[in-house]
């Protein structure tokens, strides 16, 4: 029989794709959503929706106990965790299990593993993945510490074990500092994530950040669907992606992309997985693994024609992987802009009413969003209000469309990062591919 309804264990643009990709399986689904997101359009376009509290993320989206009651009320069979909330949540993951519903997800087990960062590295090490080099596990002694950062040499990275979003992270560039910065980054992290533990690294000075996708059907069998470059970031935040890397030449497409697959397969990962690098002079630096969908996955859909999601919940429901590894084929370029209800460029919040809505159109233009006319944004969860994909046959032909489309965007009543990404795509930097993870913050900085 298969699945034949899913909850949406989210809200926003990522419920509608989600929706999306089931409706074309001839699955139906449930929304469930906060009291301040009773007249969003994942709730209209959803089969069944329930509301499971109010607006705090943490009453209502991430309300375990609300949303597999939501489940059992509505008949669902299986839950997709989107990206955020729950779905990094090895826990939660085992709940939906215990209750004899699907997971749309990894393996708890994995989903555990990579949580924590030190586990994860030694994990990536095992399977053969490059590393930062660093403290082989975590470090609670100074001077354990200073020997390690003079082997490595300055300056390093101490960074928390547990840590997300950029926290509990701090540059050291000598000795003198080490054990101030190491109590700091400590005592940081144990207060956003109830962890002290840390470790730490080689801190690459200009590096870029540069991601694989990654599918196994959890049997042993694993795909990799290329890179995608995120190098564009304020404060940690991806802001604009694109696949394929300007940097990255086929070659090295083929041999980076054989390693991390040949990876999950070692592992028998299932479902979707991003492989985190930093690369910096032709080498790369694994840094993370995301057990989840990433927000960026369209540009990979969009150069490969393989729609992700739809991957996520055949193998959840176990079937194998709908493509083999030569059947895939990299074609043309795209890139993602993040639209956030913000000003553009002092990135203050810009909440509520949508006066006016109009979604850019023609060929190889993609809007994710969930976005009308008459919509109130509300205040109380992530600013990203939409994503628009561009693809062309060449990065130049790409950027010419994305100009076009963002030129033809319209998102009245409040502010928007429209702006902002015009201005990037005027940039020679951007132009010629010649950026870092530095860049966006330098160029900033520059405007003040
Ligand atoms: P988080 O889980 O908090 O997002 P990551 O380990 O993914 O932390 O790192 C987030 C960002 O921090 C990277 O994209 C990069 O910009 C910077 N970073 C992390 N490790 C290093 C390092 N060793 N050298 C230089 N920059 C780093």
């Amino acid at each position: 029989m298969g699945i034949q309804r899913i909850l949406i264990a989210n809200r926003g643009e990522i419920a509608l794709r989600i929706h999306r990709a089931a409706h074309e399986m001839g699955i139906q689904t449930v929304a469930v959503h906060s009291t301040a997101d009773a007249d969003a359009m994942h709730v209209r376009l959803a089969d069944h929706a329930v509301c499971i509290g109010p607006p705090a993320a943490r009453d209502s989206y991430l309300n375990v106990a609300a949303i597999i009651s939501a489940a059992e009320i509505t008949g669902a069979d299986a839950i997709h965790p989107g990206y955020g909330f729950l779905s990094e949540n090895a826990r939660f993951a085992e709940i939906v299990e215990a209750h004899g519903l699907i997971w749309i997800g990894p393996k708890p087990e994995h989903i555990r593993t990579m949580g924590d960062k030190v586990e994860a590295k030694r994990t990536a090490g095992a399977l053969g993945l490059p590393l930062v080099p660093g403290s082989d596990g975590a470090i609670a002694d100074p001077a354990e510490a200073a020997i390690i950062a003079a082997e490595i040499g300055y300056p390093v990275i101490i960074k928390a074990a547990s840590g997300g979003g950029g926290r509990g992270m701090k540059v050291c560039e000598g000795p003198g500092s080490l054990a101030t910065l190491m109590a700091q980054a400590g005592s940081e992290a144990k207060a956003a994530f109830g962890d002290a533990t840390v470790y730490l690294e080689k801190y690459l000075g200009n590096p870029r950040h540069i991601e694989f996708q990654v599918f196994g059907d959890g049997k042993g069998t694993a795909i990799h669907l290329g890179e995608r470059d995120c190098s564009l970031q304020r404060r940690h935040q991806k802001v604009l992606e694109e696949a394929p890397s300007p940097v990255i030449t086929p070659a090295e497409r083929d041999r980076m992309g054989g390693i991390v697959a040949s990876a999950m397969a070692d592992m028998a990962y299932r479902g979707a997985g991003t492989i985190e690098f930093l690369w910096e002079n032709g080498e790369f630096y694994f840094i993370e693994m995301n057990t989840r969908l990433q927000v960026e996955h369209p540009v990979t859909e969009a150069i490969t024609g393989v729609d992700l999601v739809r991957e996520q919940i055949r193998i959840a429901d176990g079937k194998p992987l709908s493509v083999r590894q030569a059947d895939i084929e990299f074609k043309g370029h795209a890139i993602e802009c993040r639209i956030n209800a913000e000003d553009p460029f002092d990135f203050t919040p810009s909440p509520g009413l949508i006066e006016a809505y109009h979604a850019a159109g023609g060929m190889h233009v993609r809007v994710d969003s969930g976005l009308y006319a008459g919509y109130r944004v509300p205040p109380y969860y992530d600013s990203m209000i939409a994503k628009l994909i561009v693809y062309g046959r060449t990065r130049e032909g790409c950027i010419m469309r994305l100009r076009r489309a963002l030129q033809e965007m319209v998102i009245g009543g409040i502010k928007t990062s429209i702006p902002l990404h015009q201005a990037l795509l005027k940039e020679p930097d951007f132009l010629s591919g010649d950026y870092t993870i530095k860049w966006l913050e330098e160029w900033l900085a520059q405007r003040d």
